[in-house]
């Protein structure tokens, strides 16, 4: 049972959590922070939270579990202004996108309350954000990825872990650095791809007439350009050395089949898409299957 969970950033994630542990039941009070008055006023008119406060340093006090929810680049900061007003038995940690800048972030800055600090990330979204597109079962069937300190007590990890049990969710623990490679390659390259492509098309003199006429394909691979600009800027920063690592892996493949294109080697055009066509089914495959056993 969370006694008083402080949300800083109530927004997709945060307010997800925060309407999925109140539905479990597991959560008595909730306390959320963030810079606008507005959004706050909302969240609260909405249910998401029962108090709010603009001012990080108040809203930490007296919360036995505390979840930073804001952009990657404005974590810093905020460990800066929490860290001497943390309670001594309470727990943290955040959903952030990317790990390793995380974890620097807290080095720098949470000098007193480190070792009471679980990293984690909830592999669970959509390409809405605010609090009016939070809902309480976001969570449920998906994966919850920790990356715990060596400072970290094994009762904090198991509070965290806990937490998001209650929100339905697979909670899994792995090191930050193969975290932040495996989210590189399956979320932060297509997110790049997705804003390159629909700026590429966007800047064509003809682009209204493009868009008028792309159909479902279109619609799919483009999906995810309507995120967030902000929180897309700062995942591509701070986590820039693991998605340039796969992202030249994949231009490199990409001139591959350019010159089988420029070359006409049908050969080698059906050889690389009956490879991936292969690839996808078998994840999808593998997804159904993981599906009708938790079913
Ligand atoms: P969001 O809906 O835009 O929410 C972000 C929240 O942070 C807003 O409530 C915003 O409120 C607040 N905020 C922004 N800057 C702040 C600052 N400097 N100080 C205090 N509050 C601040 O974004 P989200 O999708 O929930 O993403 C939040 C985090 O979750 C990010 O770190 C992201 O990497 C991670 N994440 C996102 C997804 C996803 O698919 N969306 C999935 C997994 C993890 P104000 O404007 O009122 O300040």
């Amino acid at each position: 049972m969370i006694n008083r969970l402080c949300i800083i950033g109530v927004g997709l994630i945060g307010g997800s959590l925060s309407r999925a542990l109140r539905q479990a039941g597991v959560v008595k009070t909730v306390i959320g922070c963030s810079r606008n008055q507005q959004h706050l006023q909302r969240a609260l008119e909405l249910g998401v939270i029962d108090e709010y406060t603009t001012t990080v340093s108040e809203a930490v006090r007296g919360a036995d579990m505390i979840v930073i929810s804001v952009p990657l680049g404005a974590m810093a900061d905020i460990f800066a202004q929490i860290d001497s007003n943390i309670d001594a038995d309470a727990v943290i940690t955040d959903v952030g996108s990317a790990k390793a800048s995380v974890v620097d972030a807290v080095n720098a800055h949470l000098l007193k309350s480190k070792h009471q600090f679980v990293p984690g990330h909830p592999i669970a979204g959509t390409e809405q954000n605010g609090v009016d597109a939070s809902f309480a079962e976001l969570f449920q069937g998906r994966r919850v990825i920790l990356t715990p300190l060596e400072e970290n007590s094994p009762a904090a990890i198991e509070r965290v872990k806990s937490m998001w049990q209650s929100t339905g969710a697979e909670v899994q623990n792995m090191s930050l650095e193969h975290h932040d490679e495996v989210l590189a390659a399956t979320s932060h390259l297509p997110h790049v791809l997705a804003f390159g492509l629909v700026d590429t098309l966007a800047n064509l003199s003809d682009s209204d007439e493009i868009f008028q006429y792309a159909a479902g394909g279109f619609r799919d691979f483009s999906r995810i350009a309507s995120s967030d600009p902000v929180m897309w800027r700062d995942i591509c920063i701070e986590n820039k050395d693991a998605i340039l690592e796969i992202m030249d892996q994949y231009l490199a493949d990409m001139e591959l089949l350019r010159e089988a294109m420029v070359d006409g080697n049908a050969a080698k055009l059906e050889r690389v898409f009956r490879r991936a066509k292969q690839a996808r089914d078998n994840y999808i495959k593998r997804q159904t299957n993981n599906k009708e056993q938790d079913n």
